[in-house]
C-alpha cells in the first residue's frame, strides 16, 4: 500500500475521506488544540471535524503561545469543552446571547490534562460539559469512562445543543467511513474481541 498521504486529511491516498468531509456553517466557533502525538493517529477525527467546519480552527501543538489572540475573538464567549466539577451543561443559545467560542483539547485525558496544565489561561477557562448519557457509537478507542466519545462525536454533540435544531450530523460521514475501514482491516472477528461487548 502507498504511504503517501492526502494532504488535506491525511488518510493514506487510496483511503482518502476528502469527499465525504462536508462544508457546514454555524453559529459557534469551535478552536480544536490538538496534542502532537494525536497528528498521525488513524482515527484523528479532531482533523475531520475541523475540515468538515468553516467557523473551526484546529492548531496542533502542547504550548500554544498565540492564545491570548486566539481566545479574544470579538462576538463570542470562550469556553472550554472539558470536565470540572463546575462545568455548565451546554444548552441552547437563548436569543440575544453571543455564541460560544468552543475550545476543545484533542488527546488522551493525560495529554489534555497536561495541555491545561502547561497553558494557564485554557485552564482558567469557564468550562462546559455536554448533555449526561452520551454514549458513542463505536470503541476503537480505550475509552476512559463508559460513554466516551471520540473528538468529532462530542462536538456534534455539542453543536447540536447549542444550535438546535440544526443537524451537524454529516460531520460524521468521514469518521463512520473511517471506522468501516478501520474494521474490515482488521476483520469483523478481531473487532469484536478487542472492541465488543466484555
Ligand atoms: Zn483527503
Amino acid at each position: 500500500m502507498s504511504r503517501i498521504q492526502c494532504p488535506r486529511c491525511l488518510r493514506p491516498q487510496g483511503h482518502c475521506l476528502c469527499r465525504l468531509i462536508p462544508s457546514l456553517d454555524s453559529r459557534t466557533r469551535v478552536l480544536l488544540l490538538q496534542h502532537p502525538g494525536e497528528v498521525n493517529h488513524a482515527l484523528n477525527t479532531a482533523r475531520l471535524a475541523a475540515l468538515g467546519l468553516n467557523n473551526a480552527e484546529l492548531i496542533v501543538g502542547e504550548v500554544f503561545e498565540d492564545l491570548p489572540a486566539l481566545l479574544n475573538q470579538p462576538g463570542y464567549r470562550a469556553r472550554l469543552l472539558f470536565p470540572a466539577e463546575d462545568a455548565q451543561p451546554l444548552q441552547a443559545y437563548g436569543a440575544t446571547e453571543d455564541p460560544l467560542l468552543l475550545v476543545v483539547p484533542d488527546g488522551t485525558w493525560r495529554k489534555a490534562r497536561k495541555m491545561l496544565h502547561l497553558n494557564p489561561l485554557l485552564a482558567a477557562l469557564p468550562r462546559v460539559t455536554l448533555a449526561q448519557g452520551s454514549v458513542s457509537r463505536y470503541r476503537l478507542r480505550k475509552a476512559p469512562a463508559p460513554g466516551a466519545l471520540s473528538t468529532v462525536e462530542a462536538i456534534v454533540q455539542a453543536l447540536q445543543t447549542l444550535e438546535a435544531p440544526v443537524s451537524f450530523e454529516p460531520l460524521l460521514k468521514p469518521f463512520e467511513a473511517l471506522i468501516e475501514g478501520q474494521i474490515a482491516a482488521m476483520g469483523e472477528e478481531t473487532f469484536r474481541r478487542n472492541h465488543g461487548p466484555k
